[in-house]
């Protein structure tokens, strides 16, 4: 059974959880923008998503590259 992978908004601290990577991303996105009126672009977004489920055992989370 797999657990529904969980974020922290970056600003309160609640949790953000959603079906899949991708999912985070747009409900952290839509959290960012309608609790906090903070537009991130999604790029960004996504980086954040992706740092902190590094953090999770089993998750092959791919490296960003570049920048
Ligand atoms: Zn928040």
């Amino acid at each position: 059974m797999l657990e529904q992978p969980t974020v922290k908004c970056p600003s309160c601290e609640s949790d953000i959880r959603a079906a899949d990577e991708s999912g985070l991303v747009n409900v952290l996105q839509e959290h960012l923008y309608e609790e906090h009126a903070l537009e991130m672009p999604r790029e960004r977004v996504r980086e954040n998503v992706y740092a902190q489920l590094k953090h999770f055992d089993g998750y092959n989370a791919r490296p960003i590259s570049g920048a």
